[in-house]
């Protein structure tokens, strides 16, 4: 059940699936996408201020909200402060800019987008701020690997409640994963879907007949199996709704075995050590 949730460090629950909204248009096609997600059950959003589509995250959430019968505090929205707001003051505004375009009062979680060399930790201070002053729920990094954790963690008052990373069968990120578990950090995963390229995969075609579901399933129920949070993208109807119905079967030790194998350390996304 979409509703089903796991807790931050701090207390908060934060569901096991939502929909991301990378690369999905500002105005009808945004709007759609979360207003059907908010109908069919989802409770969590994640989009960034990048994405130049808040505007119509807000108002989708608005119409789904009402149409589902639901209120904003049963939602959990996420956005990321983007690398050229770095820095505190500026964070503390784009934080502003944001909620703004949401037309919301308050984010569930905020997230450093990346990890711009020299510029994170004041922007994590802003982070830390917006935290205690209550105007933010939770706060966290994205793309941060394990030195960038430990970077933070020398100067924070706070540990991140989530880190947001590439996470899929081609990149499993098994030392980030057990580092984020030790410290109480929930890894999240960005192009679950490794953005529609493995679907195609044999082991995984061979593992999702057996089970009667989609490829696509399959790999989100391994990411809640790995007790990583899951965000893929659709605007398609029949597939957000697919996306979601990944709570009615279970993928066996061995199964997880084999679909952790299909690792080569593949991105499709930059290198969080090496971006413009
Ligand atoms: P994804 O892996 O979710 O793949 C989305 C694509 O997969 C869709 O466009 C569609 O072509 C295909 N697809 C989706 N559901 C399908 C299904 N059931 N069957 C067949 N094909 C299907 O890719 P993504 O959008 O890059 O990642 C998900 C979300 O993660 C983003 O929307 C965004 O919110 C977030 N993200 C964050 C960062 C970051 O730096 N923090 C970077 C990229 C993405």
């Amino acid at each position: 059940n979409l509703q089903a949730t796991t807790t931050l460090h701090n207390g908060v629950k934060m569901p096991w699936v939502g929909l991301g909204v990378y690369k999905v248009k500002e105005g009808s096609e945004v709007v759609a996408a979360v207003k059907t997600a908010i109908k069919q059950g989802y409770r969590s959003i994640d989009t960034a201020a990048i994405y130049k589509n808040e505007e119509g995250v807000g108002e989708g959430i608005r119409e789904g909200i009402k149409e589902a019968g639901i209120s904003r505090e049963d939602l959990f929205i996420t956005s990321k402060v983007w690398n050229e707001d770095f820095g505190y003051e500026a964070t503390i505004e784009a934080y502003e800019t944001s909620l703004k375009k949401l037309g919301l009062h308050y984010l569930d979680l905020y997230l450093i987008h990346w990890p711009v060399e020299g510029k994170y930790l004041d922007t994590w201070k802003a982070l830390e701020t917006l935290y205690i002053e209550n105007r933010v729920k939770s706060i966290g990094v994205s793309n941060f690997q394990i030195h960038h954790l430990e970077d933070v963690m020398k100067y924070a008052k706070i540990i991140p409640m989530v880190n947001q990373v590439e996470f899929h069968p081609k990149l499993s990120q098994v030392e980030l994963l057990s580092y984020c578990k030790l410290h109480n950090i929930q890894l999240e995963a960005w192009s679950p879907l490794m953005q529609g390229q493995l679907l195609e995969d044999p082991k995984l075609i061979e593992i999702a007949k057996s089970h009667n579901k989609s490829v696509a399933q399959v790999i989100l129920r391994w990411d809640i199996q790995n007790g990583v949070v899951t965000i893929p993208k659709s605007i398609q109807n029949h597939r957000i709704i697919e996306n979601s119905s990944i709570f009615d079967f279970t993928l066996s030790s061995d199964e997880l075995k084999q679909i952790a194998a299909l690792n080569d350390n593949k991105r499709v996304g930059p290198d969080p050590d090496n971006f413009d």
